[in-house]
């Protein structure tokens, strides 16, 4: 979907509303994934020399726990606004996906916004214990704790503590 933005900063007084279908599930969100299509909501509005544009989204995301592996599923909202002036159109710099022509790609700012929105580590809990390094299964598994996280005393402490005596 696209949105000529040069010529509504020309020519478009009226307010601008649009509804989308977006398909992003051939997107890599960092390992994550988007499914199904989105719908988008895009409004622009102009006032002075500044249009006000918004973007608004809600998507299921679907990823692997990073720790245990098991599917991950959360529900992901974008609700982004941006303000552009007609000197934008001609920066190399502006931060939205403008083409040569002025015309603004929504998909293309949906999958960043969405990128910016979806966390770059998914968890299935946040005290998620992962997998078990022993039998490799989503821990707490029936493994005995391995040696290094049983409260052995150090060594090397009583060796200091003889010395105290
Ligand atoms: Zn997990
Ligand atoms: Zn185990």
């Amino acid at each position: 979907m696209q949105f000529d933005l040069r010529r509504f900063m020309a020519s478009g007084r009226a307010d601008w509303q649009q509804t989308f279908d977006c398909d992003l599930s051939g997107r890599d969100f960092a390992g994550a994934r988007i499914e199904d299509p989105v719908t988008a909501g895009f409004a622009a509005r102009a006032e002075g020399n500044e249009v006000h544009m918004t973007l608004r989204a809600k998507a299921s995301v679907h990823g692997e726990c990073a720790r245990c592996l098991d599917p991950v599923c959360l529900d992901v909202q974008v609700d982004a606004e941006w303000t552009a002036r007609e000197r934008d159109l001609d920066d190399p710099d502006f931060e939205l996906p403008l083409n040569a022509e002025g015309c603004l790609d929504l998909d293309d700012w949906l999958y960043q916004e969405f990128c910016f929105q979806i966390p770059t580590v998914l968890l299935c809990s946040a005290d998620c214990l992962g997998l078990c390094p022993q039998c490799g299964r989503k821990r707490p598994c029936s493994c005995p704790a391995a040696p290094e996280e049983s409260a052995q005393p150090d060594a090397r402490l009583s060796v200091l503590r003889s010395l105290l005596n």
